[in-house]
């Protein structure tokens, strides 16, 4: 008998999964091009501009005895900066291996069978992904066509967690502070306010962790930061709240090389603030761009826009502009089907994006694919 074939019924009858596992529908990051390939990128919300001068001397400045040992299990000198630039103390923040990484934690610290996870939908799909993987309840309230926050909807739903994106992927739109601070007195559970887009936005919801126990901020130097391939995020939250995460976290899950490279650009303030303002503005003149070629635009504070072409055939558009190489984000199910996400890029990236996308509205000639 063929062993490969027998090997292979055998894991169809018996699998090695959990049946969690086994069912479960993997979560699909935007595509990620080989380096050096000729595509302009506009599906992941990553910065166009380079990061911090400062943290690539960190980066040349690593030394081998960094490499030998283990780091400090806190990402502590990334802690410590992270501390430092926004006047709190070290022992409200905890740094992860992206904030990815910290969004498992919380759920898996928080959440499981009869413990719900609640948040409004469409959001950043992941959320759902780590509730099924944990085994929890995942009650998803839908926002309105304009995204206004159901925060009443979202307090009946009871979670255990509940987690609003803002500013929301892939809307773009946000909640005020106000609101934001209503929904958390009236949650028993913990509230995290995930802000990896809060940098591109008019106000950031911090402070609430002073007033409500169980309010979590969750940032990332994924975009602000122009460091989506360092990983490296962190949790602002009470001392109580960090320390129940410290226990289900690996011990060390921030590299050497990350904590001294993330502080070195949590540091490099100006630099931050010169990058964003330059993406705000880019921001501003694509919004007005699009609506002129009669695209629905949602009002975006994040590097990104959620678009609805005039048609709304949004699978199309995505189709013709991956075979021009622009990639953009089409997520396909309702009520994001007729939808699609594009990334702020660069003046020259947009300019390009603009002149496909206005031969591709109009049926143009060079409109392939
Ligand atoms: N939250 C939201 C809303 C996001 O869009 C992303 C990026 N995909 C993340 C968190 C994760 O960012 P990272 O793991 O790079 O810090």
């Amino acid at each position: 008998m063929d062993p490969l074939t027998t090997g292979r019924s055998y894991i169809r009858l018996v699998s090695f999964f959990r049946n969690a596992i086994e069912t479960l529908e993997p979560y699909t990051p935007g595509d990620q091009p080989a380096p050096g390939s000729r595509t302009i990128k506009l599906n992941t919300n990553e910065n166009p501009y380079p990061p911090s001068p400062h943290a690539l001397d960190a980066l040349r400045q690593v030394n081998p005895d960094q490499l030998r040992r283990y780091p400090r299990s806190r990402g502590d000198e990334f802690r410590e900066a992270v501390a430092e630039v926004l006047a709190l103390d070290q022992t409200w923040v905890l740094p992860g291996n992206g904030s990815d990484e910290l969004l498992t934690v919380l759920i898996r610290s928080v959440t499981g069978p009869g413990r719900p996870l609640v948040y409004p939908t469409p959001t950043y799909v992941l959320y759902s992904t780590l509730a099924e993987i944990q085994g929890a309840p995942a009650i998803e309230v839908p926002f309105d066509d304009n995204f206004a926050l159901p925060v009443e909807l979202l307090q009946a739903a009871r979670g255990t967690l509940t987690i609003v994106a803002n500013p929301n992927s892939p809307s773009g739109t946000t909640t005020r502070i106000e609101r934001l601070s209503i929904l958390a007195a009236g949650l028993k559970g913990l509230l995290v306010i995930d802000e990896a887009y809060v940098a591109f936005a008019d106000d950031d919801a911090l402070s609430l962790v002073q007033h409500h126990p169980n309010v979590v901020i969750l940032r990332t130097l994924s975009k602000s930061h122009s460091l989506a391939g360092l990983r490296l995020g962190f949790v602002v939250a009470q001392p109580e709240v960090i320390e129940g995460l410290v226990k289900v976290k690996d011990s060390y899950n921030v590299g050497a090389v990350a904590a001294q490279v993330g502080a070195a650009a949590i540091r490099d303030v100006d630099h931050t603030r010169r990058t964003i303002a330059k993406i705000r503005e880019s921001r501003r003149r694509l919004t007005v761009a699009l609506e002129t070629m009669g695209c629905r635009v949602w009002p975006s504070q994040a590097n990104f826009l959620l678009i609805r072409p005039p048609d709304g055939d949004a699978k199309q558009v995505y189709r013709k502009l991956g075979s021009r190489g622009i990639l953009v984000r089409y997520f396909g199910k309702q009520p994001l089907s007729d939808k699609l996400r594009i990334t702020i890029g660069t003046d020259e990236e947009q300019a390009v994006l603009l002149e496909s996308l206005a031969e591709i509205l109009s049926g143009g000639p060079a409109a392939i694919g």
